[in-house]
């Protein structure tokens, strides 16, 4: 059995622990500086390093390191003993609040996008309080945010705590305009994980999985998911214990796992913890991803977190859920029992209808990279336009302000199921909708574009900037007119009437809504390449400036790397295309080939023309894919060549969209086209069949 309670947070410096551990003067100061986003004096800081080398000595660890997220969107960590040289032969522990507070890594290997000169070799690792150390492979790991020299931000962490303090900022004015008394401001995420498990002795026997994360060649199988009998299905006795075994050990880390069930992919499922502060709850994902993959080796499986890893059939996205709470609980989304009245709530919601439409783009750029782009727009994912969900009831309230109509209140109906005997329930007022890129759930925001490979840091810093930037906007106003029913519903009714083409609550899945975007003018960003420019727009780069998240030139780094990240990623996949059909699959068609000739030749030889007329058929048919196929490899490696000499990052991109993608997609067609065709004991690749149906 396992005891939930005892194990949660073992393996964390949390609050409990440093209420036991620290002298009370130090962890009231520690807790005075969180509350206040102060800075920590070293006395202070070199009592709660002491501990913390305590605590994790006694729980099993050798070293420390400052846990810290590059621009690569992983965790990086190096790894210091705790032990310091006395003399010669003696040793003693140390961890001083120096070594707690300031890491020194070699800042040249992690992507700066041009921020700094390789020669420039100095970063700083900066202890994030506001997130918990933990210890994992027997090593202390403290949470911090990655600097240069000049202190420009080179990592997720940093803009991820800028954007929260300028919610902060803004909603603590929001909060009081509206007379609350406002101690402490959250911005809370909860992201939902989905991910495939496949068996490992055929992961390791796909070079494009194990190189790219996703297949690159595959037929389609007999069966996908048409049948829809994957989602919410049985969990299979491995994946169960896998389950069992992921949750337990992000428990022990703090980590709030708590909804798990099987996805609509074959061998699709998804984990969702319980909502936490933004920065907790990207620190967190960081660690079920790698756990995930961890806990999957141990059970002769492979877990897949990238966006689209099969061709056909579902990707695998990270709903990312955002809202914002006052003093821990008061949410500022929650509409109460009467929402047309509740004007602190037609506030925010108006502030996030005007943020989305007027940066639909940086909504984009938050979902965007090579592999989401295989996501948005196919199987069940939300396509690549930006619009919000707010369901039936919302939009009549905010349809009648603007048009200064009174409004009918929708009310609660019972459920009628026809059958007395389940229980009586009242449903809710209006339905949901599963096909929104961004839908309010009730008390909440849902943004689904997200890929499953992301931080979390992307879609909630845009979110938080965008809205922190929206609520000072309508703050000056309040601050002017006073707070009355009028004033708000001014503010809302002028927002409503000019930014509702934002808003759709119909099916986005379908053809009719691109064309509809199309007329309402909203954006339709398809590619990674497409939406990139859109970041250093002088609107966008006023805008974080503005609210103090990024700097021109760190946006500018930004935008140099998640361009070059692109093509990087499709150069890989485009080598690694390369490299297969070369080494992998045309020996194994040649040699398939060979075997259907020899075989002809014998039966000519024994029984005649008419005898071998099925391999002969066979052979010929072969032979010409082959040509095509070997046409197709040329074509590939040519624009490889081609591409690789563009220097300017945006043309760069912008030539792996246009002349690789394509390349790749029609080498890919004619390999498929070939596995139809060859013997199944010949094919050098596990099927899409034996990958999704194997256990
Ligand atoms: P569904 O799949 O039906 O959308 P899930 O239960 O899988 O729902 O996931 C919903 C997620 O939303 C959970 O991670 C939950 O903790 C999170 N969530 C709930 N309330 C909030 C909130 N106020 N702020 C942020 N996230 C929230
Ligand atoms: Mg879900």
């Amino acid at each position: 059995m396992i005891d939930i309670q005892k194990e949660f947070g073992s393996l964390v410096f949390n609050d409990n622990v440093m209420k036991e551990r620290l002298p009370k003067p130090t962890y009231n100061a520690f807790k005075k500086c969180l509350k206040n986003s102060e800075k920590l004096d070293r006395e202070t800081a070199d009592i709660i390093a002491n501990a913390m080398k305590d605590w994790a000595i006694e729980n099993g660890a050798t070293h420390f390191t400052h846990w810290f997220q590059p621009m690569t969107g992983m965790t990086a960590e190096k790894h210091d003993s705790f032990i310091s040289v006395s003399d010669a032969s003696n040793i003693f522990t140390e961890f001083s609040g120096k070594e707690l507070i300031k890491g020194e890594p070699d800042a040249s290997s992690f992507p700066s996008g041009g921020l700094r000169a390789t020669f420039e070799a100095r970063g700083y690792t900066n202890w994030d309080p506001s997130s918990y150390a933990f210890i994992k492979d027997d090593t202390l790991c403290i949470p911090t945010a990655f600097c240069s020299y000049s202190g420009e931000a080179l990592d997720k962490k940093t803009p991820l705590l800028r954007s929260m303090e300028a919610v902060r900022r803004q909603t603590k004015r929001l909060g009081e305009l509206f007379g609350t008394n406002v101690e402490s401001v959250e911005t809370t995420i909860g992201p939902e994980q989905e991910y495939f498990l496949i068996d490992r002795a055929l992961f390791k026997k796909r070079r494009d999985i194990v190189y790219t994360g996703r297949t690159l060649f595959g037929a389609k199988p007999p069966k996908g998911q048409e049948l829809e009998d994957h989602y919410f299905g049985t969990i299979r006795p491995r994946v169960h214990k896998y389950m069992k075994e992921l949750n337990l050990e992000l428990w022990r880390l703090g980590v709030y796992a708590k909804t798990e069930h099987n996805e609509v992919a074959p061998s699709q499922h998804e984990l969702a913890p319980v909502f936490t502060s933004a920065n907790v709850a990207v620190d967190h994902n960081q660690l079920t991803m790698e756990t995930m993959k961890k806990v999957a080796a141990k059970f002769d499986l492979a877990c897949l977190l990238h966006e689209k890893p099969f061709a056909g059939v579902n990707g695998s996205g990270k709903h990312t859920n955002w809202s914002v709470a006052i003093n821990g609980s008061d949410n500022l989304f929650e509409p109460g029992k009467t929402p047309e009245h509740n004007l602190r709530f037609l506030i925010c919601v108006s502030a996030i209808i005007y943020a989305i439409d007027e940066y639909q783009d940086l909504m984009r750029i938050a979902s965007a990279s090579a592999g989401n782009d295989h996501r948005l727009g196919a199987n069940e994912a939300p396509p690549a336009i930006i619009s919000i969900y707010l369901g039936d009831e919302l939009t009549d309230i905010l349809e009648s302000i603007a048009t200064h109509k009174t409004y009918e209140a929708h009310k609660k109906k019972e459920l009628e199921t026809g059958v007395d005997i389940l229980p009586a329930f009242k449903r809710d007022t209006t339905d949901r909708n599963r096909t929104s890129p961004f839908a309010f759930t009730g008390n909440k925001f849902e943004f689904r574009m997200p890929g499953s490979s992301f931080s979390v840091s992307e879609p909630a810093l845009v979110l938080n900037t965008i809205f922190a930037d929206t609520v000072s906007g309508i703050c000056d106003k309040l601050e002017k007119n006073g707070v009355t029913e009028k004033s708000v519903y001014d503010i809302v009714g002028e927002i409503y009437s000019k930014h509702s083409r934002i808003v759709f609550n119909g099916n986005n899945y379908s053809q009719d809504w691109v064309d509809e975007a199309a007329n309402r003018g909203l954006l339709n960003l398809a590619t990674t390449a497409d939406a990139l420019p859109y970041l250093i727009k002088d609107k966008n780069i006023k805008l974080f400036e503005r609210q103090g998240v990024f700097t021109r030139d760190e946006i500018y780094s930004r935008y140099e790397i998640y361009l070059e990240n692109y093509s990087k990623v499709l150069n890989i996949e485009a080598l690694t295309m390369i490299s297969m059909t070369k080494k992998d699959i045309m020996p194994a068609v040649i040699s398939y080939s060979k075997k259907l000739a020899d075989a002809a030749k014998v039966k000519m030889e024994v029984a005649g023309e008419r005898a071998c007329q099925l391999e002969k058929k066979q052979v010929e048919n072969l032979s010409s894919l082959l040509s095509c196929l070997s046409d197709r490899l040329d074509a590939l490696e040519s624009a490889v060549i081609r591409v690789k000499d563009i220097s300017d990052f945006y043309e760069n991109a912008c030539a792996y969209r246009d002349c690789i993608i394509p390349a790749m997609n029609e080498l890919r067609a004619v390999v498929d086209e070939l596995e139809t065709k060859v013997d199944r004991k010949e094919w050098p690749l596990p099927s899409y069949g034996e990958l999704l149906f194997s256990f």
